[in-house]
């Protein structure tokens, strides 16, 4: 039977990269968790994805009402579910103040971290009843998050800290609405956030990969700098990072090559391992990278999932 297979962010860059280079192979139905619905049936149809192929689903992960919402909706159409790919994320890096999720967490850290907490621990349920022989959860983490490579050490660098933020609700209220309770800073925060994805991904798989049989890992697919997720940057960066990402770092990646890379890691039948973390070299091959000491550091990966369950109404 077709795979059915739900990418969160799927309106545009990555997510649409992939949902086409999936939906091409006539092997998946692509479910696509969009906050926008007319951006995202309008993306699909401008990708040329045939109609057969995708279901648009309402998904606003600034909302665990939303996020449940949503998990009631995908139940009621009656489909299995294979893979879970969490890659919508927000960038805010010229951000002076915090913005915040409507539960009132800190955006970056609300959306793409805690938001998709809540749908991979809901829909692992959905999962564990597929009989699909391959499910795989996978989550789009990042270099930035990474203090073990050149990009990871641009500052502001990702830290957490002891969590003293995390624990304390993230909303601005009790102290800085960041992981490590420090001043705000949006590009940290997104750093952060990636990393919080990093760590989740390993605490699955030591938690639930032996029980479920499912693959847990997450991917860094290059520097996609042509994508939105740069919208909120300033003019000049948005002018010259993607030339400065093609021929200075030659990290540069185009949506296309990292749409079919995000493919790769949902459905190419040799990436079925589970807690790792994939990158490609400059020849388009993928291997399995080394993360940074803190993204793989199991306690707080620990510490992590426990508070996220608080703070998501889990726990
Ligand atoms: P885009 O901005 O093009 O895509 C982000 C997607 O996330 C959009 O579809 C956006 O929806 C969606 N989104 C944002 N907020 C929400 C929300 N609250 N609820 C639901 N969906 C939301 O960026 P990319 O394609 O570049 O990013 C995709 C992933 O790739 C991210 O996880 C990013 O961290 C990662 N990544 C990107 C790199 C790059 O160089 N671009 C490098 C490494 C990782 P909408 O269209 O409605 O705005």
């Amino acid at each position: 039977r077709q795979g059915t297979c739900i990418v969160t962010g799927a309106s545009s860059g990555l997510g649409l990269a992939k949902a086409k280079a999936l939906a091409e192979t006539g092997k998946w139905h692509i479910i696509m968790a969009c906050r926008n619905f007319l951006k995202a049936e309008r993306a699909a149809k401008s990708a040329g994805i045939a109609k057969e192929n995708y279901t648009i689903m309402h998904l606003d992960l600034a909302s665990l009402d939303s996020v449940r919402q949503f998990v009631d909706t995908f139940r009621r159409s009656g489909r299995p579910l294979d893979v879970l790919v969490c890659n919508a994320a927000v960038y805010l890096p010229t951000a002076k103040e915090p913005a915040f999720t409507a539960e009132g967490f800190e955006l970056s850290v609300g959306t793409n971290h805690l938001g998709h907490f809540l749908l991979s621990r809901l829909l692992l349920e959905d999962m564990k009843k597929s009989d699909y022989p391959s499910k795989r959860l996978i989550i789009v983490g990042s270099i930035t998050g990474n203090t073990n490579t050149l990009a990871g050490n641009v500052p502001p660098k990702a830290n957490l800290g002891d969590l003293r933020g995390l624990s304390g609700g993230l909303n601005g209220l009790n102290r800085p609405a960041m992981i490590d309770g420090g001043v705000f800073d949006g590009a940290k925060a997104y750093k952060d956030s990636k990393v919080c994805n990093m760590l989740t991904m390993q605490e699955f798989h030591r938690r639930l990969h032996e029980e479920t049989g499912i693959a847990f890992a997450s991917l860094y697919p290059g520097c996609i700098a042509t994508t939105s997720l740069f919208r909120e940057h300033i003019p000049l960066f948005r002018l010259l990072f993607p030339p400065f990402q093609k021929y200075i770092t030659k990290g540069f990646v185009s949506e296309d090559e990292a749409g079919k890379r995000l493919a790769q890691v949902v459905s190419d039948p040799s990436l079925t391992k589970s807690g790792v973390y994939w990158s490609w070299n400059k020849h388009s091959a993928s291997f399995q990278n080394q993360l940074s000491q803190e993204a793989s550091d199991a306690e707080k990966a620990r510490k992590v999932w426990e508070i996220s369950e608080k703070l998501v109404g889990l726990a």
